[in-house]
């Protein structure tokens, strides 16, 4: 039976009292927990950063190299106050972590966006038992369905090809961290014919092949 609850909501964001820190916070901290690099979860401003080692080059990427960045291993546990916290793969973008925390022996997990389905391009989503769980639920309602990754990017490259076929160039908006990755590693079932990628999105597929992550090929179109 919990107590207490370790973490809160407050003015700030996520707030774990017995850390002293806060996780993805939206307004300046001393300490902040980053989950992954989305913009909606990584803000500039903060004192401290704590976040994944596969995830720091993209943290850095977008907010600047000039912040206090302290990098943890999947797994590898770091004492702050009373807390003992540590992070593990969330499943939806490289670096992507869900924040264990433990104080006395309770244990609860922040799941930050994370997916349990299979992505090339980032660490696969680790089950953390815990005794609470808060999870992010973006597309939790049943209404979404969706078809399975392999057919929409057999989809996208028979698109592709049906352009080709009609002299048309084939050109694809998508987000630029996360999913234009995915579907660079998606379509690697299908073709290793290359890719021309908008600056945008060739800097952070840079980093992403910098993590060994298979692409098809791309070239940059400034
Ligand atoms: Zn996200």
């Amino acid at each position: 039976m919990a107590n207490k609850a370790l973490v809160q909501v407050t003015k700030s964001g996520l707030y774990c009292a017995a850390g002293d820190f806060y996780i993805d916070p939206w307004r300046s901290v001393e300490t902040a927990v980053i989950t992954h690099a989305h913009s909606d979860h990584a803000r500039a401003g903060h004192g401290a950063y704590y976040g994944s080692q596969s995830g720091m080059p993209i943290l850095k990427h977008r907010l600047g190299s000039e912040w206090d960045y302290r990098p943890l291993a999947y797994g590898e546990p770091v004492r702050l106050g009373k807390a003992t916290v540590s992070l593990h793969p969330a499943g939806h973008i490289l670096g992507s972590a869900q924040v264990r925390i433990e104080v006395d022996g309770e244990i609860w997990v922040v799941s930050g966006d994370y997916k349990r389905d299979d992505d090339p391009t980032c660490e696969p989503f680790e089950v953390v038992p815990c005794d609470t769980f808060i999870t992010e639920a973006t597309f939790g309602l049943p209404i979404y369905r969706w078809h399975p990754t392999t057919e929409t990017a057999r989809e996208i490259y028979e698109w592709w090809q049906q352009c080709r076929a009609k002299g048309r160039s084939a050109m694809l908006f998508c987000y630029a961290l996360g999913k234009a990755q995915r579907v660079l590693g998606e379509l690697l079932t299908y073709t290793k014919e290359p890719v021309y990628l908008h600056g945008a999105v060739d800097v952070l597929t840079e980093i992403y092949r910098q993590a060994s992550v298979p692409m098809v090929p791309t070239v940059p179109v400034f």
